[in-house]
């Protein structure tokens, strides 16, 4: 059995192999999931591989890997996709050539979240499979950060998943809570609104500006989003904030300033919360919208993740976690998509302020503390008795 040192050393091969793939959502995560696929091999695990084609034809892999007799166990979660990386600014290592400075590894994805998936390769290395007495799961799924698709899939195809819901295994979101344990956190809703036009030279009376036709429904968002900051009934005050931070981004084509627009589109993003319905807005866009003459498209909608902070499950985590008090977050993971697992929660090595930064790290220690706490879990869940 390798000491703590150790222990942290091939956790921190693991993250560095890891970052080193360019997994950005929008290209193929074929490699790192040949790589990861390979890792949790060696680790004696059957892995179950789920492929897909995404909406722009891209390639892509979910993991779903078992290692361990008997039923229930215990669950790990993670994505093998990161954020675009355009923006890198640390001078002294590029986004997918990481370096170890400052006790820390720099990377895009250390953080969020091939490091705490790498604590959870080390840790499930460190568990000889001949004393489990439950299994150990590990999850890898493609697109968490573009709308979730690949927990989606995991949802619908995955036979091992099914498994897990039927014989009520217990699951650990690892995305960066500094190791602190989340019960809930906020779900997303994306519609978009979409105005058709005539593309044509602006000198010309053949064009039409899709814009004008946007332009009343954008009034009609904003009025609905005062009445959310306003209202109770649109507010959870568990939520710092308790609101459903709704958010519009605007898009035009073309960009010529001297071509009319022939698209304009409204993408409305809404941080949906346990205990608020937004169905009453919803309804109310798709009137307005039927009313303007314009496309409503309800690209996704994930749900939030609420699980009771006194249950035993949760209160279990918290004692080996060495914490007093659970917590509730803001942002999605793909624990709302997989909510057909009972008890879940959110905990994982790193901070959500490195996360999607354009100089994002992990601390060793954080890769360190991430591998003992993930040993305690597959120990105490895998190990029993
Ligand atoms: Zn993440």
């Amino acid at each position: 059995m390798l000491g703590v040192k150790d222990q942290t050393m091939r956790a921190l091969e693991f993250a560095q192999q890891l970052v080193a793939f360019d997994s950005v959502s929008r290209k193929s995560n074929i490699d790192v999931s040949d790589y990861v696929s390979n890792v949790l091999k060696q680790l004696q695990f059957d892995v179950e591989r789920l492929e897909y084609t995404d909406d722009q034809g891209v390639r892509k892999a979910n993991l779903v890997a078992k290692r361990g007799k008997g039923v229930g166990g215990i669950a790990y979660f993670a994505h093998t996709d990161v954020v675009p990386a355009d923006d890198w600014s640390v001078d002294f290592c590029g986004a997918f050539s990481p370096v170890v400075k400052d006790e820390r590894l720099w990377g895009r994805g250390s953080c969020d979240m091939k490091g705490s998936l790498a604590c959870a390769l080390a840790a499930a290395s460190e568990i000889d499979p001949q004393q489990q007495t439950a299994p150990i799961y590990i999850v890898c799924s493609a697109d968490e950060e573009v709308g979730m698709s690949g927990a989606r899939h995991i949802n619908q195809f995955s036979k091992l998943f099914d498994e897990m819901v039927r014989n009520e295994t217990v699951g650990i979101i690892g995305e960066p809570t500094e190791l602190r344990v989340v019960h809930a956190h906020k779900g997303g809703c994306r519609v978009e609104i979409t105005a058709h036009g005539k593309s044509a030279h602006s000198s010309t009376k053949d064009g039409i500006n899709a814009n004008w036709q946007l332009i009343p429904m954008l009034a009609r968002l904003r009025e609905m989003q005062l009445l959310t900051e306003r209202e109770s009934v649109y507010q959870n005050a568990e939520f710092d904030p308790p609101t459903l931070s709704g958010n519009i981004v605007i898009t035009n084509q073309p960009l010529a300033a001297n071509v009319t627009t022939s698209l304009a589109r409204a993408a409305w993003f809404l941080r949906t919360m346990p205990k608020v319905n937004i169905q009453p807005l919803l309804q109310q866009v798709r009137e307005s919208c039927e009313e303007l003459g314009l496309d409503c498209d309800l690209r996704y909608s994930i749900d939030p993740l609420w699980v009771d902070p006194a249950s035993p499950y949760v209160q279990q985590v918290l004692a080996l976690a060495g914490c007093a008090k659970s917590e509730v977050v803001c942002y999605a993971t793909d624990g709302g998509v997989l909510r057909r697992l009972k008890n879940l929660v959110v905990c994982g090595p790193g901070s959500i302020e490195q996360a999607h930064r354009s100089d994002e790290w992990i601390s060793l220690e954080q890769l360190e503390k991430g591998t003992a706490l993930y040993r305690r879990f597959f120990e105490y869940w895998g190990v029993r008795g």
